[in-house]
């Protein structure tokens, strides 16, 4: 199974080989089939693993084109404000056949900024818990219920740096009917705990 036996759409397909991708890694080859199926997924997986084009791909091809009336549809959730940055970088590699809007909401950047680009309509919101809630907070229109396609993304480091709290907040907001997936390098208790709270029979795969 390469990328080609996927069944991606063209522009998808098409950003895979200008980012240079030929094979996909273990992680891909298991996760990418069944995301694309539209389960669930906890996927056990270390950076470095190719974790963050498994979620991608998918997104990108359920997702497909810019919705000016859709609101948000993906929303992926870093621990980092540094990790934000280098997915919404290859986001836009991977997605550059595509005219899908992208917003990074971390903090350290200013809300002012932020606010301009949410008024744009992205399709997605690459955020850190924090930046996201005051967001929430401060936009009154502002809602996660079109969200349908939420990635938590290093999860054991979400929880490692204490966004437990905004997470569980984050799952409250969000639509019932959205795809949603946990990457992870460890699952402890409280991970687990929180997948059982936030998946809907999800799919558990490791490498
Ligand atoms: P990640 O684990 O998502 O941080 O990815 C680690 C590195 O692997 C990044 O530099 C990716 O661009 C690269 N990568 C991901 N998937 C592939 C692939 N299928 N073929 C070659 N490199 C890849």
């Amino acid at each position: 199974g390469g990328f080609e036996s996927l069944g991606l759409s063209p522009n998808v397909y098409q950003g895979i080989k200008r980012k240079g991708y030929k094979v996909p890694t273990p992680i891909q080859r298991k996760t990418m089939p069944i995301i694309l199926s539209g389960s669930d997924v906890v996927a056990m997986a270390r950076t470095g693993s190719g974790k963050t084009a498994a979620f991608l791909v998918p997104m990108l091809e359920r997702l497909r084109g810019h919705d000016s009336q859709g609101g948000v549809r993906a929303l992926i959730l870093s621990p980092t404000r540094d990790l934000a940055l280098q997915t919404l970088k290859f986001t836009k590699e991977l997605g550059r056949f595509t005219d899908l809007r992208t917003s990074l909401l971390v903090g350290g950047d200013s809300m002012e900024n932020q606010f301009e680009e949410l008024a744009q309509n992205p399709d997605i919101i690459i955020a850190t818990p924090g930046r996201l809630m005051h967001h929430l907070a401060e936009v009154e229109d502002m809602t996660l219920r079109t969200v349908e396609y939420v990635v938590f993304d290093e999860a054991d480091s979400l929880f490692d740096m204490g966004f437990a709290e905004q997470l569980h907040q984050i799952l409250t907001q969000l639509g019932e009917n959205r795809q949603t997936l946990l990457f992870s390098a460890t699952l402890p208790s409280a991970l687990a705990e929180f997948a059982k709270a936030g998946l809907r029979d999800p799919q558990l795969v490791r490498l």
